[in-house]
């Protein structure tokens, strides 16, 4: 059985420019410090990485080569808590993406209020490449390179791109074979082995609570929406199982194997599907580019970052686009929908679900002690509900976007505990 994972690069939609990621997420938070009057000595502090660890993995192929991959792990934050952030394991994967992707756990951790800072952490390999046994020995070996900042009060883990639960047990086991027992040093562990019943669905359900919680601002129904959703992994499939029992119509869906279109919706059934190519039987295939282009209502991107752009955004038809992914809007492309009148959710809020599912894990292993599933999902919905209403009531007291609103939110309390740690003069 080899590991199940299916990512792969969006090839050809990620604009070739030498443009920062990093420097992308920057600029909102230095937007929201500017709204916030926070002076510009504490605004460097705030924007820069704590730590980086850039590692070589050697790694030995079943066909007995030795790979020498690049692991990384970037912890951005501990003003508001230990780190926490996933991991991914991906070809685009560059010390740039993942600083961008540590510092947005800090400001989500801190929108979702959390007690964490932000951290991400990968390894730049094609996880389709990895048989099984790479693919644990690979996150074995970025285990026992790094354990030296990891720790359940350090910086904990999770699943992101290309790793799964199976692969939080494996660096569970690797971190208590050299610390001990500590199942709260790794959050998105499968259930039988100290995870929590509910954070498997927890991001995609989040994405949709935020999505209807948005509609509604707008004094529109769930019921009979069309939804297309780039994406068919953990975040894609479970916000398409929460949208179809909302009564939404999910008319276009991609993954790195194609694309198909629906418009009469797609069923329950069809997300007992490996992938999108198992799909082409029954709907019309498409060409996986034009998904983010569909004629709906709210569009869901839910794969890679980066792949609405300035090149693509004028193209872009639904009113709605809710950041399932992390940063899939990039460079001039925000301000570009914003000027179209499109509601945009900013990633930081709509897949905050994730990082909330993964604190209540945490908390219930230093606890010992298992909530139910239903127990899960009330104070997820609840917690989401009140921090869409804050980024709500933000946007309209500082008559700014729903970003700009998040950011002065989370911005705002990274800054009041980094100044109550007395950690500038
Ligand atoms: P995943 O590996 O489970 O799924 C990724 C999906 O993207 C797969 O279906 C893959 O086929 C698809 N994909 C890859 N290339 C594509 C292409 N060219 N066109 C269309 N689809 C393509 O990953 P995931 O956990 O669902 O994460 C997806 C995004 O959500 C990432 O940006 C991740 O950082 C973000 N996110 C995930 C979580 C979580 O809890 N898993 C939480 C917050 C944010």
């Amino acid at each position: 059985m080899s590991v199940t994972t299916s990512s792969a690069p969006i090839t050809g939609e990620r604009p070739s420019t030498s443009h920062s990621a990093f420097e992308d997420v920057n600029r909102f938070v230095r937007r929201a410090a500017s709204a916030l009057e926070i002076a510009d000595d504490v605004v460097s502090a705030i924007v820069a990485c704590e730590r980086e660890v850039v590692v070589s993995l050697p790694l030995r192929r079943d066909d007995g080569r030795i790979d020498v991959l690049t692991g990384y792990r970037v912890q951005h934050s501990q003003a508001r808590g230990p780190r926490k952030g996933g991991i991914r394991f991906h070809e685009s994967v560059d010390l740039d993406d993942v600083r961008a992707l540590a510092s947005l756990m800090t400001w989500k951790t801190a929108l979702i209020d959390v007690p964490f800072g932000g951290a991400k952490g990968g390894v730049a390999v094609d996880p389709r490449t990895l048989s099984e046994r790479e693919h644990e020995e690979l996150i074995r070996r970025w285990t026992r390179t790094m354990v030296h900042v990891l720790g359940p009060h350090r910086d904990i883990p999770a699943p992101d791109m290309g790793t799964t639960a199976r692969t939080m047990g494996w660096l569970m086991d690797e971190f208590h074979r050299l610390e001990g027992f500590q199942p709260a040093c790794v959050t998105g562990k499968p259930v039988a082995l100290f995870g929590a019943p509910g954070r498997e669905e927890a991001t995609g359900r989040g994405v949709m609570q935020i999505t209807v919680a948005a509609l509604a601002a707008q004094h529109r129904q769930a019921e009979g929406v069309r939804v297309a959703v780039q994406g068919f992994g953990n975040v894609g499939r479970f916000a398409i199982s929460a949208a179809l029992e909302r009564g939404m119509k999910v008319v276009a869906v991609s993954d790195v194997t194609g694309a198909v279109s629906a418009p009469n919706g797609l069923t329950p059934e069809d997300l007992l599907a490996s992938s999108v190519s198992e799909l082409f039987g029954r709907y019309e295939q498409t060409d996986p580019a034009t998904v983010l282009e569909t004629e709906c209502d709210v569009l869901i991107p839910a794969a890679l970052g980066g792949v609405i752009h300035d090149g693509n955004a004028a193209r872009i038809k639904a009113p709605f686009v809710v950041e399932g992914a992390n940063q899939p809007i990039i460079g001039g492309a925000d301000e570009m929908l914003r000027a179209r009148g499109v509601t945009v959710v900013p990633d930081i809020l709509a897949n905050s679900g994730g990082v909330l599912g993964s604190y209540f894990e945490w908390t219930q292993n230093i606890q010992e002690f298992r909530w139910s599933l239903d127990r899960f999902r009330d104070e997820l919905d609840s917690r989401m509900a009140t921090a869409y209403n804050t980024v709500h009531e933000t946007s309209r007291r500082y008559a700014c976007s729903l970003r700009e609103a998040a950011f002065i939110v989370s911005v705002g309390r990274v800054v009041e505990s980094f100044l109550l740690r007395g950690q500038v003069i």
